[in-house]
Order: C-alpha cells, then structure tokens, then sequence
C-alpha cells in the first residue's frame, strides 16, 4: 500500500496531545530499524543534536529521549535528579503540576508543595520566601504550559530566584516545547521535559529531557529505578552513538525526526508559534461570538490549549456537544479542573486557521441543534 494513499482521518485532535499529524509524518514509519544500526543510530543523534538546538544556542546541554509518555520522562527526570538528601518543591497550579508532587510522593522524595489553585500562577515571591525560609530545599519544578487550564506560568521569573538561590530547576515544558519560543539558559533550566506528541507534532511513543550536561553529570547512581534511570540513558546515548538502552519505539523516532524536518521547513518555532496564536485567536474570537466564555483573563492564557466554562443553561450537555462536534469532524477534550465546570479545545498540531473557522462552524450548528433538541 502507498502510505501516501491512506485513508484520511475522521477527524481533527483538537487535544492536547497526541495530535493530529501530517501524512508524512505519519508515512515514514512504513519501515523497520535494527537499534544497534547505524542507519538507525545516526537519526538518533541528529535528533538529539537538534532537540538542543531547539532549547538553546550553548553547547551546556544535551537531549535524552526516554520510552514512554511524557509522565515517564517527568518521572525519569525528578527521580534521577533529586538525590536521596535532597527536596523538591513543587509549584502546583493544575493537574499536571500536582502530578510531579504525587511522582515524589510515590517515589519517597521529600517534597513541599506550593499551591496557587487553579486559577492562579505560581508567586514569584513566595518561591523567594520559601527557598530562604528552607534550606534543604535543592530542586524546584514547575510547569510551563499548565494544560488543565492553558495558562502559561511566568517560568523565567520563577527560573531566574532559583538560580539566584543556587538550586536547581526543573521545568516542566511538555505542552509547550517547539510551540513557544524559549531559551532554557535565560529560563534558569537545568532539565526541560518534553514528549514527541505535542508541539513538536511526532506520535506518541516517547520524551525527551534536555539536562544540563553538568548537572545530569551529578546524578550517577541516584535514580531510584532501573527503566528511568536518566543519567544511565544518557551515558548510554553518549557512549554507543546514539543507542538507547532498551527496545527503543523506533517507528516512533523515525516519525519524530520527520517532524523536526516539518518544524523546520514551516520556519522553526516562530512560525509554529504564530500559527497556534493564529489558531488560537479565531478559536477564542468565534467562541465569543457564539457566547462561551474563556475561563482565563487573555494574559494568563497560552495559545496551546483554551478553557471554556461550560454554558449553565438547562440543555447543556458536554457528552452530547463532543459527539456532535465530532460527528461534524472535530474531537475536543473535557475539562479537568477541579473547582469550575470546563471543557477544552486545543489549537496545536497540523491544525490550521481554515480549520479553526470550520470548527467555528461546527461549533454553531452543533448548538443549532441543541437548541432545537
Ligand atoms: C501532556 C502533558 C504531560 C504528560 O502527559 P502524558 O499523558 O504522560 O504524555 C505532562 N505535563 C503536561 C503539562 C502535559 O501537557
């Protein structure tokens, strides 16, 4: 079968990963790898080199992709990092921040947590207080791109008094990496997390860590798992060109290194970047149009993912308004906050402003009928 010639997808992922992809990305992966090849090893490494390039213009830091979900590479990440006398505070403002708390709870890290709800960003200020107030403090980790809600979290601020408390600092940047331009060096990053199925448009399979090479450097005999050892993976990359440590998701990687190709013809992360504002900003101005409300002030909100507040009419039904949406072609995601009643709608992947004025559409006679009903 030509891969070209594959059927096309029912409908558009409007999720926060996995996306929808394009063909290419997707056609590639009609062909098998040998993991001890160089064939195969080679695209490794240029992956690795690129994922770098991608972070920032120094040559202080490396890529380790790691098997597994995004979560696997947090986990990877926190439990090789932090030593076994050390203490991770985490800066929790949804889901995905409480997660890397409940990954340290898990794993017997000591750990404080700061909340600052849903509804807030992390406070700069009250980093400072603590990183004084409490020494054994070594690691901080926050989200960038918090998904629950889309918010963007100010992580320069928060990453320039971690490095001004000699800490370290763990973003977590999954939702946003290769969709936002950032800089780790000027964030204060020592890991940055990321997976191959969001901005980046790969499928899903696997993460990646970019570490600073000193500080990954620190981290020998640390991780508290065998699989996640993120020191051992690295050493193991460096060491035997590119080599994964185990069966590594080699259709996947094939897949992610068309994409970086695709990243780059589009024009790099700034055109990504303002392809997703574009989408974004027809989504939030067609929604209004129709009366939804955006549940963040247009400061806090990212332009990867946006949270409407659920109508509070009687007719309102989220599980029927998805399965309209997505018979009209468009999956959308539910919401995930605790306090407010949500649903989201992603504006990342191969997703384009034709698209977001057909959602638009959709959207419109999909409360036709509910009206009607
Ligand atoms: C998607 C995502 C993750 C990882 O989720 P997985 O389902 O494990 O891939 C982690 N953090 C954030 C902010 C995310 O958006």
């Amino acid at each position: 079968m030509d891969p070209l010639l594959m059927p096309d997808n029912p409908y558009l992922l409007l999720t926060p990963g996995p996306l929808s992809t394009t063909k290419t990305v997707k056609s590639v992966m009609f062909r098998d790898w040998c993991t001890w090849d160089d064939d195969y090893n080679t695209i490794v490494e240029w992956i690795r080199r690129r994922l770098v390039r991608l972070g920032s213009d120094t040559d202080e830091y490396t890529a380790v992709p790691m098997q597994g979900s995004g979560t696997f590479c947090v986990e990877a990440t926190v439990t090789t990092a932090v030593p076994q006398d050390g203490k991770l505070l985490v800066l929790a403002n949804g889901a995905y921040g409480r997660r890397i708390a409940e990954i340290a709870r898990r794993c017997g890290i000591a750990h404080a947590v700061q909340d600052s709800g849903e509804l807030a960003p992390p406070d700069p200020d009250r980093l400072e207080a603590a990183l004084k107030a409490d020494g054994a403090i070594t690691h901080v980790a926050v989200v960038h791109c918090e998904t629950t809600t889309g918010m963007l979290n100010p992580v320069t601020a928060i990453g320039n008094i971690v490095k001004d408390h000699g800490r370290i600092f763990i973003l977590d940047a999954m939702s946003s990496f290769g969709g936002i331009p950032m800089d780790v060096k000027t964030m204060g990053v020592d890991y940055l997390v990321s997976s191959a199925n969001k901005c980046i448009q790969g499928v899903p399979g696997f993460g990646f860590v970019i570490a600073k090479k000193d500080v990954l450097a620190k981290t020998r005999g640390q991780a508290r798992s065998l699989s996640l050892d993120l020191y051992d993976q690295w050493r193991t990359m460096e060491d035997h060109h590119g080599k994964w440590r185990f069966t590594s998701p080699t259709h996947v990687v094939r897949a992610f290194f068309q994409a970086l190709w695709e990243l780059e013809e589009e024009g790099g992360i700034t055109a990504r970047h303002s392809r997703y504002c574009t989408n974004h900003r027809i989504l939030v101005e067609g929604m209004q149009r129709l009366s939804f409300q955006p549940l963040l002030a247009a400061e806090l909100q990212s332009p990867i993912i946006t949270a409407f507040l659920s109508p509070t009419h009687a007719a309102w039904s989220f599980s029927r308004f998805y399965a309209d949406l997505k018979a009209r072609g468009f999956v959308i995601y539910p919401g995930k906050m605790t306090d407010s009643d949500t649903f989201r709608i992603g504006t990342i992947g191969d997703v384009h402003a034709e698209d977001m004025v057909r959602l638009i559409d959709a959207v419109a006679d999909a409360m036709a009928c509910c009206r009607e009903k």
